[in-house]
């Protein structure tokens, strides 16, 4: 038995010990366990097209690749680019994540050319909590056409911008 030091609190640890005794973290050097054994799993359909497979599925992170992006026409992920595409960052025709992009984008963040609807989103229709677009809706929308308690409208006529309440209608 030897000691080694913990990277943690720097206090001395037994190598034998399966984490440390004064701040507990686990020592996952031990050879016993491994910090995390991700089991990574990928799903990639033998039909393809443009080149992509139809389907493409990748959770979980390997060694090499942590964030290997799923890519095909629907693709799922932790990071997604497809035509369909579902994960924490999604990229794509109609792309659902944490953070989405594409023409159609649904996420915490969602960044639509067309429609975005999430926490905060943008896109020509844009519905979230915060949104900015040329019709926006949210709790705090920004663009030409607002719907929401507070608005911040551009106006063309005179290019000033406004701070509105709802129900304090001015004009
Ligand atoms: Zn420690």
């Amino acid at each position: 038995m030897s000691l080694t030091r913990c990277p943690d609190c720097g206090r001395q640890v037994s190598d034998r010990a399966v984490s440390c005794p004064n701040c507990g973290r686990p020592r996952a050097a031990a050879g016993m366990v491994r910090a995390v054994p991700v089991a990574g799993f990928e799903y990639r359909s033998q039909a393809t097209l443009f080149g992509w497979p139809l389907v493409h599925v990748i959770y979980g992170a390997s060694d090499n690749a942590p964030l290997k992006p799923a890519r095909g026409i629907l693709a799922c992920g932790n990071v997604a680019i497809g035509l369909v595409a579902f994960g924490g960052i999604a990229i794509g025709g109609i792309a659902l994540g944490g953070i989405a992009l594409g023409p159609v984008a649904l996420g915490g963040v969602a960044l639509g050319l067309l429609l975005g609807a999430g926490g905060i989103a943008t896109g020509y229709l844009a519905l979230g909590g915060v949104a900015l677009g040329a019709t926006a809706m949210g709790g705090v929308a920004l663009g030409a056409m607002t719907m929401a308690p507070a608005r911040l409208t551009t106006r063309s006529r005179s290019g000033s911008v406004q701070l509105d309440r709802a129900g304090a209608e001015r004009d």
